[in-house]
C-alpha cells in the first residue's frame, strides 16, 4: 500500500487552499462540507467560491501566494495552525513553493494533478453521509478510480446513509444487550440484510426500530456456529462465486491450505482470524483428523467459520469427510460448489475437455501414488474417445504415461499438462504419452499441474487464450 486510507475530521480546523478556479472551487466545496474553516489565497476566484466563502464564514485574501510577502496578512502566522494546504493553481512553480512551505511545517499538502508534490490525495467519493466510500488509484490513474466510483455509485441505494444513520443510533443498546462482539456482528450482519434494513431503506424506521428492540428481546445467544465448506475455484479469484465470496466475508475464521491462492484468502475480513491447514503433497501440515476436529470445536465455540478448498469440495477434496464430523455433531453447514481444476485449466489452456469429434464423455483420475504405484484398473481407460484428466499426477506422470500405452492408448495420443492453470504464471506443455516424460523433465513445472490426456489436445494449438502458443 502506497497511502493510507483514512477520513479525517476537519470540523473547525484551519485549511489553506491557494487557487480560486473552478479546480480550486471544487476542491473548496468539498472542504467546505467536512466543515473546514477555509482561507483562499488568489488574485481571482469564482463567483461560486465567493458565495461559498460568504456561506461558511471563510476568508479570501485577494492576492497572489507568496508566504515571505505575506507577514502582515497573518499567512505565516496561519501555518502554525493549518491543518491542511491544498494548492490549485496553474503554475507549477508556485505549486511547488507552497509544497514546500507546508512540508516545512510538517503540513499535509495537495497539489492538485501533481502526485509528486503531495503528501496526501484525494480519493473518488461516494458520498452516503455517514457512509462514505472512497476510492483511489494512488495516483496512477484518476480516471480509472472515477469509473469504479461510478460503478460503485450505481451499486449503492442512495438511502444506505439512512441505514448507516439508523444503525449509528441503535449502535449503544445493541451493544448493552448483546456483550459478545462476535453474536453481535451476527445480529448486524441479520439486521442490515433482513426486514429491519428493508424498513429503513423504505423511510420506515420507526417501525424498524421497534422490530430491534422486539428482536433484542428475543435474541438469545446462540452458542452454536456455522460452517462453509467452500470452493475457492482453481486460482484466479475471479473464478469464485457470488456466494463463495459473501460467505468468506462474513466468516470469523478462514482455514486454508496450498491450492488457495493469497488474493482469496485476502477477500476474507481483516479482523477475520485466518488459519493455514497446509496440504501439499508431501507437506501434511495438519492431519486431516484435526482440521475436521478444528471445524467442530470453532463452531461450538461460536464461530462463524470458512473452510477454503481449492477447485471443488467434493472433487478430490476430502470435502465429505470433514462435513461429516459436523454432520455428526449437529452443527449446521453449506457446502459452496467451486470451479474443479479440470474446468478452469482447460477453458484457460483451449482444450474443450469435450468435443463432438474427439470425446464424448470426460473422466477425472487420481493420479496419486500410492506405495510408488498409482491404483487403478488400467484397462478402463482404452477409450480413445474419452478424455482423462489426472488430478495430483506430477509424480506419477512416468507410470501413468507406460501404464496408458501398454493398456491400448496409443504412443502419439495427445498429452498436456497444465501447470498454475488460471494463474498468471499459467503454462501448458503438451506432447504425446510417448515423449511427455522427457519434456517434463527438461521444463520441470512446479506444482499444482493437471493432466489431460486425449485428442481434445490437439485443439490446444488453435483455441488457446492469446499470449498462449
Ligand atoms: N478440489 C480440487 C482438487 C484438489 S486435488 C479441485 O476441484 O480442483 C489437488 C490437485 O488439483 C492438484 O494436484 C492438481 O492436479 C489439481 N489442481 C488444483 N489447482 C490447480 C491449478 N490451478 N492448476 C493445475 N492443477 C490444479
Amino acid at each position: 500500500m502506497e497511502y493510507l486510507p483514512i477520513y479525517l475530521e476537519l470540523k473547525s480546523a484551519s485549511v489553506l487552499l491557494v487557487g480560486g478556479g473552478n479546480v480550486g472551487t471544487r476542491k473548496a466545496r468539498l472542504l467546505l462540507g467536512a466543515g473546514a474553516d477555509l482561507t483562499v489565497v488568489a488574485p481571482d476566484i469564482t463567483q461560486e467560491l465567493a458565495d461559498l466563502l460568504e456561506q461558511s464564514g471563510g476568508t479570501w485574501l485577494q492576492t497572489a501566494y507568496d508566504v515571505e510577502n505575506h507577514r502582515d496578512k497573518g499567512l505565516v502566522h496561519l501555518f502554525g495552525h493549518l491543518a491542511l494546504v491544498v494548492s490549485a493553481t496553474p503554475d507549477r512553480r508556485v505549486n511547488k513553493h507552497i509544497s514546500d512551505d507546508a512540508k516545512a511545517h510538517g503540513i499535509p499538502v495537495n497539489v492538485v494533478d501533481s502526485p509528486d508534490l503531495c503528501t496526501f490525495i484525494f480519493p473518488s467519493i461516494v458520498d452516503r453521509s455517514p457512509l462514505l466510500i472512497a476510492v483511489s488509484s494512488s495516483g496512477r490513474s484518476p480516471v480509472l478510480a472515477r469509473l469504479l466510483r461510478r460503478k460503485i455509485e450505481a451499486l449503492v441505494p442512495a438511502a444506505y446513509g439512512r441505514l448507516a444513520e439508523f444503525a449509528g443510533r441503535m449502535r449503544a443498546v445493541v451493544k448493552e444487550k448483546i456483550s459478545d462482539p462476535s453474536s453481535r456482528r451476527l445480529f448486524w450482519e441479520e439486521t442490515v440484510e433482513g426486514t429491519i434494513g428493508e424498513l429503513v431503506l423504505a423511510g420506515r424506521e420507526e417501525q424498524a426500530e421497534k422490530n430491534v428492540l422486539q428482536q433484542l428481546q428475543q435474541h438469545e445467544q446462540s452458542p452454536c456456529g456455522e460452517v462453509y465448506l467452500i470452493g475457492a475455484g482453481p486460482g484466479d479469484p475471479d473464478l469464485m462465486t457470488f456466494k463463495a465470496v459473501r460467505l468468506l466475508q462474513s466468516a470469523d475464521v478462514v482455514l486454508y491450505d496450498r491450492l488457495v491462492s493469497e488474493p482469496i484468502v485476502n477477500l476474507a475480513r481483516r479482523d477475520a482470524e485466518r488459519i493455514y491447514v497446509g496440504k501439499a503433497r508431501a507437506d501434511h501440515a495438519v492431519p486431516q483428523q484435526e482440521i475436521n476436529q478444528l471445524l467442530v470445536d470453532l463452531a461450538l465455540a461460536g464461530k462463524r467459520v470458512v473452510r477454503l478448498k481449492g477447485g471443488d469440495p467434493f472433487i478430490f477434496g476430502r470435502g465429505g469427510e470433514e462435513i461429516e464430523l459436523l454432520a455428526h455433531n449437529n452443527i449446521p453447514f453449506q457446502v459452496v460448489p467451486g470451479i474443479t481444476a479440470a474446468s478452469g485449466a482447460a477453458c484457460y489452456s483451449g482444450i474443450p475437455l469435450t468435443h463432438r469429434d474427439y470425446a464424448q464423455s470426460v473422466r477425472f483420475v487420481t493420479g496419486h501414488l500410492k506405495d510408488g504405484s498409482v491404483d487403478h484398473d488400467w484397462s478402463q481407460f482404452q477409450n480413445t474417445a474419452e478424455t482423462l484428466v489426472f488430478y495430483m499426477g506430477l509424480a506419477g506422470l512416468p507410470i501413468i504415461c507406460e501404464q496408458l500405452q501398454t493398456h491400448g492408448r496409443a504412443a502419439d495420443t495427445p498429452i498436456a499438462m497444465v501447470e498454475r492453470g488460471t494463474l498468471i504464471e499459467q503454462r501448458v506443455l503438451t506432447g504425446t504419452l510417448e515423449t511427455m516424460v522427457g519434456i517434463v523433465a527438461r521444463e520441470n513445472p512446479r506444482a499444482p499441474t493437471l493432466i489431460i490426456v486425449g485428442d481434445v489436445v490437439k485443439l490446444h494449438k488453435d483455441l488457446a487464450w492469446f499470449g498462449e502458443a
